[in-house]
Parts: structure tokens; C-alpha cells; sequence
């Protein structure tokens, strides 16, 4: 591919033109700030799969596109619809293109929120609302970057697409249906939904169901976690035929376990501590809590009690030992898994594992060590779903520079590109990486469990959504002088 600047490098960014840029943003702050308030009042979290008819993801889906696609024209930019999957805008022309894919579906909000999630809340420098860093608050942020470089007159030669998803959460179907019907995908692509600096590859993922049978007249149901590629906070046995009382006595030095009575049945409740599965080993998985606590109190036996065995070894590590597949490589790492979401049919527990594996490892391989380990428990395995890793070189054209714009901004000198277990869709796409906008030197005031993305009270900075903005401002221009699929 030609990519030879006519520009030159005269017409690279100049210390003026940055400095316009940046008086650019200072005077859309509080536009920015406005405009990303109505996108945030959408409680946009999208159904899993595709429904029939008009709404693949469900109303609240389409309704944050549909909000998204009137401020994106009101800017002056051509915005398609795509039959409610996803939004695509087009900005400038040039034979290439480069893309910027952000997402404007969020993941459910629990109920352990101290400020409102679906309003925008300015409390001094702090932002908060669901959305405000995964992905609404970087998305908006890039797209004010390019009515930046529009306004400025400083649009690169080639032609930016900006796709924004329905359903990044939960299933990716918005960017599969995108491929599918786009006549020509983006030569490069940047998705403002990872960490700074900048991931260059991405584990492959693993989905599926694990079948553990459990059958006993003491069991009424157990249920837990709201999101399959979430740590989960909460699962809830209910009793029949225990002694509450008993219980209550045996669990009372456990933090994290509540007995309560409903008529002849008996709760037992379990609170974990929720973090993304890319990140397990920050977070207390409720369901393994709950399995433990019921084997301490030795109220099963038979199935029941190898089920809660079963269970306690899955949730007992992160790293794929209990699965027969503890793997790791130099790129990117240790294989992680989680145990999400557990329901309860007919005596048999069905539990959705998650698994970020290495960029160098086959999924295929995996999956016949995992149905070979759980095998011995009269455990099955279905409902399969393998995503392949992706991986670009860290001496790339693009990624080099890509380090440097991120650098000049933020001035980290230690930032390094990295690997890493969420998947975004920068797999989906050739030549992509995910760019910002978390800042892994930051912490959040609200501790070590709350106030990042996923979790209860998410928030940041303003700040680093307006260097984010100035990072995709500057990066588009420089970006114009090199070949984007070296
Ligand atoms: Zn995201």
C-alpha cells in the first residue's frame, strides 16, 4: 500500500496548530460536557443475542443510537444507521480510511451506586456515570476530536469512519453486522476502550457453559452473577428442609455470607466484589463464597455436595488450573477464567466460564484439555464460543507512532504498549489497537473496588478525557505520513 505524504513534513502537526487544538478543546468543554450527559441519561444496556425485528438489542440500544445519531449530525457529519445494530459516521474523503471504533451500550449497574449511573455527575474534576470511561465518555471524546480537525481545517487525507456499537458488551454482533455490510473496512483502526498506552494484542476468548449435576430435595434454586464476563458479586442458595438457625450459627464468622428466612425456606446470600474477567484476580467471586460456605456447614450430601465441591475448586483459582489448562506466554501472560453467571433447571447447575488465553495458544487445544479435566466430574461442557487471538508487532509503524502522540500528551516516559485479556474490537479489525483511555498510574478515590469501569460509582477525570481528545486530534495528523499496515 502507497501511503507517500504529499504533505510533507512541513504539514505535519505544527507547534501552532497544536496549540490551536488545544484552545479548540478549552473552548468545547463545556459543549462536550453537555452533549455526553444525554448520551450517559440512556440506560443503554443491550440484550445478549440478536431479537427479531427492529431491535436487535433491544429499545434502550437503540435508543442511545438514536440520541448519538442526532448530536453526531447537529456537528455537521453524515451518520448512517445500521438497521439499529450500530452507527457509522463519515467524515473527509481520501482513498484510505482510517476508523475509530467506540461503543455506546454499558454493562448492567448492580445496586451498590452512591451517585446516580445514568446521569452525569460533576464533582469537581470527577466525572461519574455508567459509560463515562467504556466506553461513552472516550467514544465522545474522539468524535470531538474530529470536529476538532474539521473546524480547524486540519482533516487528514484520508477518510475517518467513526463506528459506534449497540452491543460491544454483550455478544459484538453491532461489529460483525457492520462487516458484514460494509462495502470497504477502515485501512487502520483505534478503539478508545482500553488502557493507556495502547494494547497491540489481545488474548483469545473462550466461551461456554459447564453442566454440574445436583440433584437434592434440599435445593430449591441457586442462582448468581449478572454478566458472564464479570466477576460476580452475588449468588443466592435457597433452602428447604435446613434449620436456619443452625445455619445462621455455623456461618455467623463469615463476612460475606447472610442466612435469612422466607416461610419454610432459607437464604443463604453471598456477596462477592465484581471486576471485569480480564482482571479476576482483583475481585471475590460470590459463587465460589457460596459453594464454600455451604460445605462448611455439611448440610449436603451425595451429588449436591460434589456439585458445591465442584464449584469451590472452579472459583478456587483464576488461572486455569481447576480446568486442566494453567497456560501462559511471554507476550501476553497468564490464561485467566471466570465463573460468571450460575443458574439452576432441573437439578442441574449450569455455570458460564470465562477465558482470556495467550495470543500464542489455540483455543481448540483448550477446549479438549478443559472437557477432558471436568469429564471425571460428570461435568459437560457446551455451548461453545472461541474468539482467536489477535496480535500486531510492538515495532510497528503504527504502534510506533502511536507511542510517540500518546507520549508527547501524556508525558509517561515508563508507558509501554501492552497484551492484554479484553477482548474489544480491535479483534474484529485489521490493522487495529485499542488506544486509552484508563490511565494505569491512576487511582480511583472510591478504592480498590468501585469507580472503574464495570464497577459501581464508574468514574474519571475530566482531564483525561480531554487528553484523550487531544491524543486522537493530534494522532489522526500524524498519522498521515506513514504506511498504517507496517
Ligand atoms: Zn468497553
Amino acid at each position: 500500500m502507497k501511503i507517500l505524504s504529499e504533505r510533507g513534513f512541513d504539514k505535519m502537526l505544527s507547534i501552532e496548530n497544536e496549540k490551536r487544538i488545544e484552545e479548540w478543546i478549552e473552548a468545547h468543554k463545556e459543549e462536550f460536557i453537555a452533549d455526553l450527559s444525554k448520551i450517559i441519561a440512556v440506560p443503554s444496556v443491550a440484550t445478549p443475542g440478536v431479537a427479531e425485528g427492529e431491535y436487535p438489542f433491544g429499545i434502550e440500544s437503540a435508543n442511545v443510537l438514536a440520541a448519538a445519531k442526532e448530536l453526531v449530525e447537529s456537528y455537521g457529519f453524515p451518520v448512517k444507521n445500521l438497521d439499529n445494530y450500530c452507527l457509522v459516521a463519515n467524515i473527509g474523503e481520501g482513498e484510505e480510511k482510517i476508523g475509530i471504533m467506540g461503543h455506546l451500550d454499558v454493562v448492567p449497574c448492580g445496586n451498590d451506586w452512591n451517585y446516580p449511573p445514568y446521569q452525569l455527575t460533576v464533582d469537581g474534576d470527577l466525572l461519574i456515570g455508567r459509560g463515562i470511561l467504556d466506553d461513552k465518555g472516550p467514544l465522545w471524546a474522539s468524535i470531538f476530536a474530529v470536529r476538532c480537525l474539521r473546524d480547524l481545517d486540519l482533516l487528514p487525507k484520508r477518510e475517518i469512519e467513526i463506528f459506534m456499537g449497540g452491543q460491544e458488551e454483550c455478544g459484538m454482533n453491532d461489529i460483525i453486522h457492520y462487516k458484514e455490510v460494509s462495502e470497504k473496512l477502515p485501512d487502520a483502526s483505534f478503539t478508545p476502550d482500553g488502557n493507556y498506552p495502547l494494547c497491540h494484542g489481545e488474548k483469545g476468548g473462550l466461551r461456554f457453559y459447564l453442566a454440574i449435576p445436583c440433584n437434592d430435595e434440599k435445593i430449591v434454586d441457586f442462582t448468581g452473577g449478572t454478566v458472564k464476563n464479570v466477576v460476580a458479586d452475588k449468588a443466592v442458595a435457597t433452602l428447604k428442609g435446613v434449620c436456619a438457625k443452625c445455619l445462621k450459627e455455623k456461618l455467623a464468622d463469615n463476612e460475606r455470607i447472610a442466612v435469612d428466612e422466607e416461610g419454610d425456606l432459607v437464604k443463604v446470600t453471598a456477596t462477592g466484589a465484581s471486576v471485569h474477567a480480564s482482571i479476576p484476580e482483583n475481585g471475590v467471586n460470590a459463587i465460589g463464597v457460596l459453594a464454600n460456605a455451604l460445605l462448611d456447614a455439611e448440610i449436603f450430601e451425595g451429588e449436591a455436595k460434589d456439585a458445591m465441591k465442584f464449584l469451590s475448586l472452579v472459583n478456587s483459582d483464576y488461572n486455569g488450573a481447576a480446568l486442566g489448562v494453567p497456560v501462559e506466554d511471554e507476550p501476553s501472560g497468564k490464561l485467566t477464567h471466570v465463573g460468571g453467571v450460575i443458574g439452576m433447571d432441573r437439578g442441574v447447575l449450569d455455570l458460564s466460564i470465562d477465558i482470556r488465553y495467550p495470543v500464542t495458544e489455540d483455543g481448540d487445544r483448550l477446549l479438549e484439555k478443559i472437557i477432558e479435566t471436568v469429564e471425571p466430574y460428570n461435568v459437560t461442557v457446551h455451548n461453545v464460543a472461541d474468539t482467536k487471538p489477535a496480535y500486531s508487532p510492538a515495532d510497528s509503524e503504527l504502534v510506533r507512532t502511536c507511542m510517540r502522540v500518546i507520549k508527547s500528551v501524556f508525558g509517561r516516559d515508563h508507558w509501554k504498549p501492552y497484551t492484554m485479556g479484553g477482548g474489544t474490537y480491535a479483534k474484529h479489525m485489521p490493522n487495529a489497537c485499542a488506544l486509552g483511555p484508563e490511565d494505569p498510574d491512576y487511582e480511583s478515590p472510591f478504592g480498590l473496588f468501585r469507580g472503574s469501569i464495570h464497577q459501581s460509582d464508574e468514574s474519571t477525570p475530566a482531564k483525561l478525557l480531554y487528553d484523550t481528545m487531544k491524543v486522537y486530534a493530534k494522532l489522526l495528523v500524524e498519522l498521515d505520513d506513514i504506511d498504517v499496515t507496517k
